[in-house]
C-alpha cells in the first residue's frame, strides 16, 4: 500500500496485501454495519481521515454518480456504476480492480475529486472523458485545471489482446499508438489510450501523475485477472478530500 498525501487530497494505492476477493466484498452489501468499521477498510479509514467510503458495484461501462451527503448512507457495493465524482471532505471515493486502470481527478480550483474503473470495455465507452465531463457540468471543473493519478494497471508489457480488442479499437483517432504488433501477437496500452483521450479533452501533459501506475502483471505484489484468472482478488484505489 502506498499513501499519496497532500494537505488538500488524499489518495491510498492499495496492493495484494489489503484486497479482498469479489466474493466477499460483494457480500458486504448484505450487512449492516458501516464499512469503514469492517477489516481492512478501518484501517484505510484512518489514513485517509474518512468519515465514510463509497464503493459501486463495477460495471465495465462509463456511467457513474455524484456523491452529496444525502448519499452517505448507501451501501457500498450495491449501486451499479464506474466512477464517483464528490466535493465532499473526509468521504473516500472507492474503485476495485485488478489489471483495470484506476484513473483519480483532483480539481484544486473546486476541490472536488473523481475516481473512475477504466478497463478497456470502459475505455471504449470513454469512462474517464465522461466522469470530467459530469466533473464539468457539476462543479464547473476546468480541464485543464486538474491533476490526473493513475493507479496500478496492466500495461502494454503484459496487455496481449486478441482481434476483439483490436476491432474495438480500430476507429479511434490513437489506434496505432495504443495497439501494437509485436513478435506474434497485439498488446494494448490501457494507460497510454486513457492520458490521450484526457489529453485530447484539454488535460495537459503535466497534469498527470504516472508514478503509481506500475504493472500488476508483472508485479507480484498486486493482483491481476491476466496473471492468476479466477483466483485473483481486488487491490483498492481510494481518494478523499481533506
Ligand atoms: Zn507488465
Amino acid at each position: 500500500m502506498i499513501v499519496h498525501k497532500t494537505p488538500s487530497l488524499t489518495i491510498y494505492f492499495g496492493n495484494a496485501q489489503d484486497a479482498l476477493f469479489p466474493d466477499q466484498y460483494r457480500a458486504l452489501k448484505d450487512i449492516d454495519l458501516p464499512l469503514i468499521s469492517i477489516a481492512p477498510f478501518d484501517g484505510m479509514r484512518k489514513l485517509l481521515h474518512a468519515r465514510s467510503l463509497i464503493f459501486l458495484d463495477q460495471v465495465h461501462k462509463a456511467d457513474g454518480h455524484v456523491i452529496t451527503s444525502d448519499c452517505e448512507d448507501w451501501k457500498s457495493f450495491a449501486r451499479e456504476g464506474d466512477y464517483l465524482i464528490s466535493r465532499l471532505p473526509h468521504v473516500g471515493l472507492g474503485i476495485m480492480t485488478a489489471d483495470c486502470l484506476p484513473i483519480v481527478c483532483y480539481d484544486r480550483q473546486h476541490h472536488a475529486l473523481g475516481v473512475a474503473h477504466a478497463g478497456w470495455r470502459g475505455s471504449v465507452g470513454e469512462v474517464g472523458p465522461a466522469m470530467l465531463t459530469h466533473m464539468q457540468k457539476e462543479f464547473g471543473t476546468h480541464f485543464d485545471q486538474v491533476q490526473i493519478f493513475f493507479g496500478p494497471s496492466i500495461k502494454p508489457c503484459c496487455y496481449q489482446v486478441r482481434d476483439d480488442v483490436r476491432k474495438a479499437f480500430a476507429q479511434s483517432p490513437f489506434a496505432d499508438e495504443i495497439i501494437q504488433w509485436h513478435g506474434e501477437s497485439y498488446y494494448f496500452d490501457l494507460p497510454g489510450l486513457n492520458r490521450l483521450m484526457l489529453e485530447q479533452m484539454g488535460v495537459s501533459k503535466e497534469a498527470f501523475h504516472l508514478d503509481y501506475n506500475v504493472c500488476t502483471a508483472c508485479d507480484e505484489h498486486f493482483f491481476s485477472n491476466r496473471r492468476q484468472k479466477e483466483r485473483a482478488g481486488r487491490q483498492m484505489t481510494v481518494a478523499c478530500l481533506s
